[in-house]
């Protein structure tokens, strides 16, 4: 599906799957974020959640209950039926954690998993898929991928640019809020996002142990012709010979997909 600018909306209310949700934001107008905090519901859970209803439902408290401006308030909500846009991530927002609403210039993104993370964990799927949402809005928004370490669970501030609970956006030791839940541990998060952003990366995935082999075999023929002018540089992984093992590598697992897709693709 293509997707096109929506930022003329305040409040987008569409859901998307994991693979849509990258596509989306490429079509959205490019930011410059610092700073993506992780939260829970609380209230919806998982079993209230109603889609469109409940996503509606929550900006209306936001404004009656509130008194915040109409559709400020989280960028993403990470929900049973997709990843729920929310607040145009793309526009101005002022809501979502105290005193982290405005870093000066530079945007800062929330995100809600539609979850009681003070009743129990995540489950190990519901997990990764906001944790593999967590990686394609920050790298969307050109957020490190990177704890902050601030609050109670990280020790003290290293940087404003990264991931944090909000839990741990309080400094100096304020922590009224257990957001994203007391079961939920920055432990078991960083380790899906981790997991979560090594997985689009499985082109280049132990590419030292496929390229030495291709590269001492096809080795006397790169060197009479030029293409490896210091063979001796296979260990270095800025030499002529693991450069061209790198790209013979890749040739080879894009010439794997391709066998794959065709196999898996109905013939005419
Ligand atoms: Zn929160």
């Amino acid at each position: 599906m293509a997707f096109v600018d929506e930022s003329s909306k305040a409040l987008v209310a569409r859901c998307l799957t994991i693979a849509e949700l990258p596509q989306w934001l490429a079509a959205q107008p490019p930011i410059d974020a610092e700073f993506f905090v992780w939260h829970h519901t609380f209230s919806p859970t998982e079993a209230q959640w109603r889609g469109i209803d409940s996503l509606v439902g929550c900006f209306n408290y936001f404004r009656d209950a509130r008194g915040f401006e109409w559709a400020q308030g989280p960028q993403f909500w990470s929900a049973p039926d997709g990843v729920w846009i929310g607040h145009h991530p793309s526009l101005p927002n002022y809501v979502g954690a105290t005193n982290w609403n405005d870093s000066g210039s530079r945007q800062v993104l929330h995100m809600e998993t539609v979850f009681n993370g003070d009743a129990g964990p995540y489950t190990p799927d519901y997990l990764m898929q906001h944790a593999l949402a967590c990686v394609a809005i920050c790298r969307w928004a050109g957020i490190p991928i990177q704890w902050v370490n601030i609050g109670p669970d990280g020790g003290a501030l290293k940087t404003r640019e990264g991931i944090a609970f909000h839990r741990q956006c309080y400094i100096n030791g304020q922590t009224p809020k257990t957001c994203p839940g007391l079961r939920v541990t920055q432990t078991d998060v960083w380790a899906a996002i981790q997991r979560a952003a090594a997985e689009g990366d499985d082109d280049v995935a132990n590419i030292d142990t496929v390229a030495d082999a291709t590269v001492q075999a096809e080795m006397p023929a790169l060197v009479a012709s030029g293409i490896i002018q210091n063979p001796s540089q296979t260990e270095h992984p800025w030499g002529d010979a693991a450069s061209v093992g790198l790209v013979f590598t890749m040739i080879g697992r894009m010439a794997k997909k391709i066998a794959a897709l065709e196999a898996a693709s109905p013939k005419p």
